[in-house]
């Protein structure tokens, strides 16, 4: 394995399938606008590549149907900044 090969290998991810259908509610998870401070810690760590950054540099969601709630994002975001609207 060259140093190319890892770097790629490194940003492969297995994006697993969804059990909520939020076509009929409300997006998977919120971001409090006031209290987010664009650390993106939240963006390196979601597993589904669900969220991106905006203009700002701050979460928005980006690809709701991959989101499996798993928490990673609100339970690591500093400012109890992000939070889900299914738990
Ligand atoms: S971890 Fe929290 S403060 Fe950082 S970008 Fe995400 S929502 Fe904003
Ligand atoms: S709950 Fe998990 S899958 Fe959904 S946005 Fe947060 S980190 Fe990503």
């Amino acid at each position: 394995m060259n140093r190319n090969s890892a770097v790629v290998e490194s940003k492969t991810r297995t994006i697993k399938k969804s059990k909520i259908d939020y076509s009929q509610g409300p997006p998977p998870v919120s971001v409090n606008q006031a209290w987010c401070k664009a650390c993106n810690i939240c963006i390196s760590l979601c597993p589904q590549g669900v969220l991106a950054p905006d203009e700002d540099g701050k979460p928005v969601v980006a690809q709701e149907d991959n989101c499996i709630q798993c928490g990673a994002c609100w339970s690591h975001c500093p400012d109890f900044a992000i939070k889900s609207n299914y738990k």
